[in-house]
């Protein structure tokens, strides 16, 4: 049985949420064409998929020196954090897509498409998101503008969807895995009792202006997030960031400390950068 269920109403749900944010009505577009039934299957799937593999990551990245008794509560943190994290992947994911499918779908009204042209270029853009599906369509633009016969058009539309939708597999996995470290750092962390964390930054001039702030916040309690609402790096996909963890005052007053002169030093790096 599956750990995570995901209804078509979740879906549905999300379609009109996504067709507010893109001007776009997309419902009387989607109907009949079977996108949502496929987007609630594909986003369980991805949902119990990430579940199994991310518990796994997390229980892989702790220390092998944690007590018995520090591990029996991390791993049973492991998997409410898995499946927190499974079903907000499921959910950025299916985003994502749904943001390809409204720009998909404006496209087709500007360029006079009928519903059916619109039901065939989603088709294409089946299980890509927004850019990548933006990157299918110009390509599929450009082909037919040099005059290339259908079937040509369909063979290299095929062979550009597949590497997209590996590239796509494989950031995720990119992204997973370092959420996957910093999280169990953090499991780890709660269950041998740190009660401060700070966000430690690369400390150069490629800093991303919200991890700059959160390394200025100095030293929060364990289970507070940050300004952003995070609770842990990664704050963005490449982001370098990292977490160090206190369990005194005292310790907590040395990370104050630290904090501020990293944050000056972060700061001097990229004004240096401006100037
Ligand atoms: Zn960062």
């Amino acid at each position: 049985m599956a750990e995570i269920t995901i209804t078509e109403s979740d879906v549905n749900e999300m379609v009109n949420e996504v067709s507010e944010a893109e001007g776009v009505d997309m419902t009387a577009a989607l109907a009949g064409t079977g996108v949502v039934t496929t987007l609630a299957a594909s986003m369980e799937e991805v949902a119990n998929e990430a579940f199994v593999s991310y518990k796994a990551a997390l229980i892989d990245n702790f220390s092998p020196g944690l007590s018995p008794t520090a591990f029996e509560i991390a791993e049973r943190a492991a998997d409410d954090a898995a499946r927190i994290h499974a079903r907000n992947l499921a959910t950025r994911m299916t985003q994502t897509e749904l943001r390809g499918v409204a720009r998909t779908i404006a496209d087709g009204i500007e360029s006079g498409l009928g519903p059916r042209g619109i039901a065939k270029r989603l088709d294409a853009v089946k299980g890509l998101d927004r850019t990548r599906a933006a990157t299918l369509r110009n390509a599929i633009d450009d082909w037919t503008k040099a005059g290339l016969t259908p079937a040509q058009i369909e063979s290299r539309t095929s062979a550009l969807k597949k590497t997209l939708l590996s590239d796509r597999k494989l950031t995720i996995a990119t992204t997973e895995a370092r959420f996957a470290t910093e999280e169990a750092r953090f499991i780890e962390a709660d269950s041998t009792g740190s009660k401060w964390k700070e966000w430690i930054t690369a400390g150069d001039r490629r800093v991303d202006p919200v991890c700059q702030d959160h390394e200025a916040q100095g030293p929060i309690p364990l289970k507070e997030s940050f300004n952003s609402g995070s609770m842990q790096p990664p704050e963005h996909p490449k982001c370098r960031c990292s977490l160090a963890f206190g369990t005194t005052d005292a310790q907590k007053d040395r990370m104050a400390q630290h904090s501020e002169d990293r944050a000056a030093q972060t700061a001097a790096a990229i004004s240096e950068e401006a100037a």
